[in-house]
């Protein structure tokens, strides 16, 4: 077996965990964005969220909320948080078992979004319904 986060969860790779449960496990991020970059993991190795039982991905978010709340009393100087999955290899995934970001931020801590040449230009309000119907034709 060849993933580090289904390594971390059976032991046989070093992690400091935050939080453990029959469901999901949440460990520091070794290079984290600022102090306090933790990430949540179902235990089961699934490579993207669609394939999750419904109360293990619900549950993933709900410790997610508990984590960053007891994150945010710990260091007074981050103001927000960001939670982030990268769903897939084209979305930045690069561990491919499910893993839910929560990035604290502080103002002015240089990370953000990278925007495509696509971004930028607004899509008319009937363009937006094309786009709606294709997703709910289904
Ligand atoms: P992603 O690009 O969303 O797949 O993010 C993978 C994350 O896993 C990155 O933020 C890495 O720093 C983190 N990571 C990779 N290996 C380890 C490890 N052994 N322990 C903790 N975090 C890790
Ligand atoms: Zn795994």
């Amino acid at each position: 077996m060849d993933c580090i986060f289904c390594k971390i969860i059976i032991g046989k790779a070093e992690a400091v965990f935050l939080h453990e449960d029959d469901l999901v496990v949440a460990f520091l991020d070794i290079m984290p964005v600022n102090e306090g970059h933790a990430l949540v993991v179902p235990r089961e190795h699934h490579e993207r969220v669609e394939t999750l039982d419904e109360a293990t991905y619900l549950h993933l978010f709900k410790i997610g909320r508990d984590l960053m709340r007891q994150i945010q009393t710990a260091f007074a100087d981050v103001t927000a948080f960001n939670f982030i999955i990268a769903n897939g290899k084209d979305a930045g995934q690069e561990v491919p078992h499910v893993h839910l970001h929560i990035i604290p931020r502080k103002l002015g801590d240089g990370f953000g979004y990278k925007f495509g040449p696509n971004y930028g230009k607004i899509v008319s309000i009937d363009e937006r319904k094309a786009t709606a119907k294709k997703i709910l034709d289904r």
